[in-house]
């Protein structure tokens, strides 16, 4: 056994399975399956993206119906260089000679083959793995003990005997090799007619390998049937943060000799008028700055220049509508929105009904999430000098859930 120099480890992901075991076939096959919000596959290659000695040597073996699942797939991974992506075949076998075959002009030393449907393992094991390659190793298995006891049935499907657990280990992946000595195995497997290992350790052990065990990750589980899917989403999910975020807004507009003012989209008769370059709704303006602050677009002023003759007596709806569709093109479901009105005069109170309801078309929302309150300025100041009106504003939104 000798100890590898230039140590260079590459990736087989085996996803090509149709996963029938796992039921619901019309939900697809289980590595892309959801868990967690993303799909398993996903959570897969983010753990091999994490191992730095294997980068830019990754190859996905896939059904070839699954390219579209697959593209969805990798918009959920931060950054896979060099990633290949190719074809299996009709069994499992063959799809890893697929994915070996890939990695002819890659120059690695070694190859890690693994499910895709166990994303569960750590970077540790991949260390544990890697470091008994560099020691010489040709063939790498984690495995765990076995913990059940162990009964051998008859065939009445009664007991005939208890198995020793003695030795008796649970192969899990990735598996690892000397990429020339399991490439050639698995050719030699081939040209005898042998199509029928089920892992990759087999061939090897077939081929006269000896190979090593390392301890393997209780956690490392294949996702093989529909309840271990769900058990998966719940353990993910539970570790997740909601992405609920608060954005506040504040508007003031002067009041001149008018007819009216124009407060949540409801014209008010009143002896002042708003000045202003749309139609001055202070509450609008400051709850659509509220909803661009969730998702840090700006404010209203990016959106909606002052300087563009366009917005000139514009109703201030417009501006909030595109607030909100802002938040939803980001992903955003919005939850709440609040005003508060700051003005001497005039009464709120008969129009709150009317600008809840303004509010609540507007956004598309329940009018229950949608509250506006007004107080004076007890005489105090610009506002109590009735020389202007304030609004504040505070909206929260949903961007989903974040790890
Ligand atoms: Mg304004």
């Amino acid at each position: 056994m000798n100890a590898v120099s230039g140590f260079k480890p590459a990736i087989v992901i085996v996803a090509a399975g149709r996963g029938e075991r796992a039921g619901a076939p019309e939900e697809g096959p289980k590595q892309y399956r959801r868990i967690g919000g993303r799909p398993v596959i996903a959570w897969t290659l983010d753990q091999f993206a994490k191992w730095e000695p294997a980068r830019g040597r990754i190859v996905i073996v896939i059904h070839p119906d699954d390219e579209e699942l697959l593209a969805n797939a990798l918009g959920f991974v931060t950054e896979l260089p060099g990633l290949q992506i190719v074809h299996g075949g009709a069994t499992r076998q063959e799809s890893v000679l697929s994915g070996l075959l890939a990695l002819q002009d890659c120059s690695a030393t070694h190859v890690l083959i693994h499910d895709a449907v166990r994303p569960f393992f750590d970077t540790a094991l991949l260390e544990r793995i890697g470091k008994a390659l560099m020691a010489g190793d040709q063939a790498v298995l984690p495995a765990i003990p076995v913990a059940d006891t162990l009964k051998k049935a008859d065939q009445t499907r009664f007991v005939a005997d208890t198995v020793s657990r003695d030795g008796l280990y649970a192969a899990q992946t990735p598996q690892a090799f000397s990429y020339p000595v399991i490439f050639d195995a698995h050719k030699r497997a081939v040209s005898e007619g042998r199509n029928d290992f089920t892992d990759d350790a087999g061939i090897a052990e077939w081929a006269g390998i000896r190979v090593r065990l390392v301890e393997g990750l209780a956690d490392n589980v294949k996702l093989t049937l529909k309840r271990d899917i769900a058990m998966a989403d719940e353990k993910l999910s539970s570790n997740l943060i909601a992405d609920i975020r608060t954005g506040n807004g504040y508007d003031v507009h002067k009041l001149v000799p008018g007819d009216h003012v124009t407060l949540c989209g409801v014209a008010i008769p009143h002896d002042q008028t708003l000045s202003g370059h749309s139609d001055a709704d202070v509450a609008f303006h400051a709850l659509t700055d509220a909803l661009l602050a969730t998702c840090g677009a700006g404010d209203i002023g990016d959106h909606f220049p002052p300087s563009d003759p366009q917005w000139r007596g514009a109703a201030s709806k417009i501006f909030l509508a595109h607030a909100a569709r802002i938040v939803r093109e980001r992903g955003g479901i919005i939850l709440n929105a609040d005003v508060s009105l700051i003005a001497e005069a005039p009464k709120i109170g008969p129009h709150r009904t009317a600008m809840r309801q303004n509010i609540a078309r507007c956004l598309d929302i329940d009018i229950e999430r949608c509250s506006v309150k007004a107080t004076t300025n007890e005489t105090i100041g610009f506002i109590g000098r009735r020389e202007g009106i304030a609004a504040i504003a505070t909206a929260s939104v949903s961007y989903g859930a974040v790890k």
